[in-house]
């Protein structure tokens, strides 16, 4: 019984609806767990290289490393390239804490630079005069799913000689120029939390690239620094993909591309449906970019007081995100004042993200739509 009409009565929206996907992988799901069971294969096996491979093939990178999280994927992926105490890494201060936890983890210092206002992913102008004499890499962040600026970003890589590590954990199948993003920069870190557009069962991630030496250092990582069971060339760590998880990821993984196209659906409906309301700006798509909606994130004009309405009406929406990380109290050390990052600071103030995910209909995302008109007549 589908209703056009926004009201109190009508069902409510969630802002992201995995039990939905779930049901209708259910079978196939319960019977990859009871194999799991059946074989005790829990850590490493068949299944986990059997996705790496997938996965790789899916990117276009030359291999893939999985790992325990996104955060570790980033993580490994920095001391695989050769982070050192002292180096300095760029990359924005518009993102999840995870992007800069890594850096800082894996025994780096931060450089922040603002987002550009379109596409809201570095900007490379600034990029360039940031470099200093400590700086080793540049992080970018493939943020919403839409990619990141790179070609400017390796061109300065290359004359600089820097290394280039995308941060893909919002971003799987997005396209730069036509290229996966995963297989452009020297490595790429994705996670397969729950909520990513490929999301397992509980936490996985990964690290892409084409240059089997560095995967095989992120390899050693996750498992303790050892090459050969029992002698570690260093220290690392129980970063692993659980085999329960691979075996979830490579159910889902076939459907990817066509989730993809559901949620590029949705945000067709909704630019159609917002276009003319002169307080909301809806997301950019770069004529270079195959932006893959991990989250469809408005600019909005009396931002809260919209997303309170909404939630009267119950449509879920989140915030990506409310307070930029240079003023965030975890980095209160770094001294950098409000003020700092000025596009980064206007948009956590206007940002709203709306439901998305790939079973939006085109009357749910009417009634997202006409909430929103309302709201502001
Ligand atoms: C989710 C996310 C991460 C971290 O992934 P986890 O799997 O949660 O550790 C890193 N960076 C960005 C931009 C993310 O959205």
């Amino acid at each position: 019984m589908a209703t056009m009409t926004a009201g109190p009565s009508a069902a409510p929206i969630p802002f992201l609806d995995l039990v939905t996907q779930h049901a209708a992988l259910e079978v196939e799901l319960v019977e990859a767990f009871r194999r799991a069971l059946r074989t005790a294969r829990f850590v490493n096996g068949p299944e986990v290289t059997a996705f790496e491979a997938e996965f790789a093939a899916f990117v276009g990178a030359g291999g893939c490393a999985g790992v325990a999280s996104g955060t570790d994927a980033l993580r490994f992926a920095l001391s695989a390239l050769g982070l050192r105490p002292g180096d300095e890494v760029i990359t924005t201060p518009h993102t999840f804490i995870a992007t800069t936890e890594a850096v800082t983890q894996a025994g780096g210092s931060l450089r922040f630079v603002d987002v550009d206002e379109r596409t809201m992913t570095i900007d490379p102008r600034q990029v360039e005069a940031a470099v200093g004499p400590r700086t080793v890499g540049i992080l970018p962040v493939h943020l919403y799913g839409h990619p990141a600026d790179l070609d400017p970003l390796l061109a300065i890589a290359r004359a600089r000689g820097l290394w280039v590590l995308e941060d893909a954990c919002q971003a799987h199948g997005a396209k730069y120029r036509g290229r996966m993003v995963g297989s452009i920069g020297d490595l790429a870190a994705f996670s397969f939390y729950p909520g990513k557009n490929l999301g397992a069962c509980g936490d996985a991630g990964a690290v892409t690239g084409t240059r089997p030496e560095l995967l095989d250092a992120v390899r050693r990582y996750r498992e303790h620094g050892q090459g050969e069971k029992y002698y570690h060339d260093t220290e690392g760590y129980t970063g692993r993909l659980d085999a329960i998880q691979a075996a979830f990821l490579r159910i889902k993984l076939p459907r990817l591309t066509a989730w993809i196209e559901g949620r590029r659906r949705a945000a067709d409906w909704y630019r159609q449906a917002l276009r003319g309301v002169a307080e909301v700006q809806v997301p950019d798509e770069a004529d270079w970019a195959h932006h893959v909606y991990h989250l469809f994130v408005i600019r909005a004009d009396r931002r809260d007081q919209l997303q309170a309405q909404l939630g009267k009406l119950g449509i879920g929406t989140g915030l990506h995100y409310p307070l930029p990380l240079h003023l965030q109290k975890a980095y209160e050390r770094l001294g950098l004042r409000k003020g700092s990052f000025p596009v980064t600071e206007r948009t956590s103030e206007r940002l709203l993200s709306l439901p998305m995910f790939a079973e939006l209909t085109e009357g749910d995302v009417a009634r997202v739509s006409d909430a929103i008109r309302a709201f502001y007549r």
